[in-house]
């Protein structure tokens, strides 16, 4: 396989894929949607391009659910893992949970994103940039 290809799968198998490198970024996600899909104080996402992404296995076990305006999670209806995030703010690449890939991404989590929106019982000690507000992406004091 080629070395710049990352493969993932959801835990229990049925759904594979993989990226082609570089990612795009990595961070965390502190909003209420990733915690209640991914039943988490926070979810780790890394991006690829769609031309970088693809489906090897388990395409008809997708589910898609469309968890506000703008976005779409996908999950493997089988085993529940949470997989992929699409949204029509960002219509060039495809949100992946680093949690779900195999091998290292070439990437540590760079910022923190929907800060201001984190679960009360969640302590974050890096010196990671923090951001929030309504889009989760603003700078915050
Ligand atoms: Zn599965
Ligand atoms: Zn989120």
């Amino acid at each position: 396989m080629d070395a710049r290809r990352v493969p993932g799968s959801c835990l229990c198998g049925a759904v594979r894929f993989d990226i082609e490198l570089p990612a795009l970024f990595c961070a965390h996600c502190h909003c209420s949607m990733c915690r209640r899909a991914h039943g988490a104080g926070y979810v780790t996402w890394t991006a690829a391009p769609y031309e970088r992404f693809r489906v090897v296995a388990g395409a008809d076990r997708l589910v898609r659910y469309r968890s506000s305006e703008h976005g779409t999670r996908t999950f493997c209806g089988t085993c529940g893992s949470t997989l992929f995030c699409e949204s029509t703010n960002h219509p060039a690449w495809i949100d992946i949970v680093v949690a779900n890939l195999d091998a290292d991404i070439g990437l540590a989590p760079q910022a923190h994103f929907y800060f201001d929106d984190r679960a009360s019982w969640t302590r974050v000690a890096d010196e990671l940039p923090r951001f929030g507000g309504t889009t989760g992406v603003e700078p915050q004091s």
